[in-house]
């Protein structure tokens, strides 16, 4: 069965939950605990957890490092991915520096952009490359995910040079929607071309979360935690 994308949210948000818990020396905790610092139901985080298996004891909750590395594992971030941003304006570098991710089995590997006042200076040690040697790039060694800091004018032929270079995940910064390439062939619907089969975009967007936390802090009652 498909699991809900708020389900994926909630399961990153309960691994930070048990992260903090187990720096505070913690190590057991229940569905009604985790369903509190995550601002959910109990039954909601059962659940989450139950699309993958069992993780708790009856009655006895949850042992908090093996619920994280069973998270950890679920997620992905148990395995490295290597990670190339386009992009090295404000946000780009922003990124780049941000400590963060390595936290994480998350290497930025190489760092793009088109303008040439920027391609060959160094952010965090690495040389900005232009992005015609990104396709080169890719070849040298497997780059899995991409993130779009471009203006949003030029996001979607980025985010084509990230696909054709055979990245997988998007994480795109730049306000507009990517679309897969089509083509057509005459009396058919357009099909999705070859390189976008299982490429995913994820969309970061300061200013939706704006928009959204405008219309809840006006409509407190309407906020429904436990949709999906
Ligand atoms: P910026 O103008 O400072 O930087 C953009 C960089 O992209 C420049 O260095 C430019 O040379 C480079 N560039 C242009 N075309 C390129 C291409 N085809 N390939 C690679 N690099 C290219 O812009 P910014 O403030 O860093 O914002 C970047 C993007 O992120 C914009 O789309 C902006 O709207 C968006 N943004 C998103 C959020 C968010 O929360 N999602 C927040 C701030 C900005």
């Amino acid at each position: 069965s498909n699991i809900p994308n708020a389900t994926i949210s909630r399961l990153v948000t309960y691994l930070r939950i048990l992260e903090k818990l187990e720096a505070q020396g913690i190590n057991r905790t229940s569905s009604n605990h985790l369903a509190e610092w995550a601002q959910v139901s109990a039954f909601q985080v059962r659940k989450d957890l139950a699309y993958f298996g069992r993780f708790g004891t009856r009655g006895m909750g949850y042992t908090v490092n093996v619920l994280k590395r069973e998270l950890r594992r679920i997620l992905g971030l148990n395995r490295p991915w290597n990670v190339v941003i386009l992009g090295m304006g404000r946000l780009g570098q922003a990124l780049a520096n941000y400590p963060g991710a390595s936290d994480y089995e998350f290497s930025f590997v190489g760092l793009f952009d088109v303008d040439p006042d920027k391609v060959g200076t160094q952010v965090r040690g690495m040389t900005i490359q232009h992005l015609e040697g990104l396709s080169e790039f890719a070849r040298q060694q497997p780059v899995e995910m991409g993130f779009l800091a471009v203006p949003p004018e030029r996001a979607q032929d980025a985010a084509q040079a990230l696909v054709d270079a055979g990245v997988k995940g998007i994480l795109n910064f730049a306000p507009v929607v990517i679309q897969p390439r089509t083509f057509e062939r005459p009396g058919r619907e357009p099909e999705i071309a070859d390189e976008w089969r299982g490429v995913i975009v994820e969309n970061v967007d300061f200013l939706a979360g704006m928009k959204r936390l405008a219309f809840f802090i006006l409509n407190p009652g309407l906020r429904d935690l436990d949709t999906e």
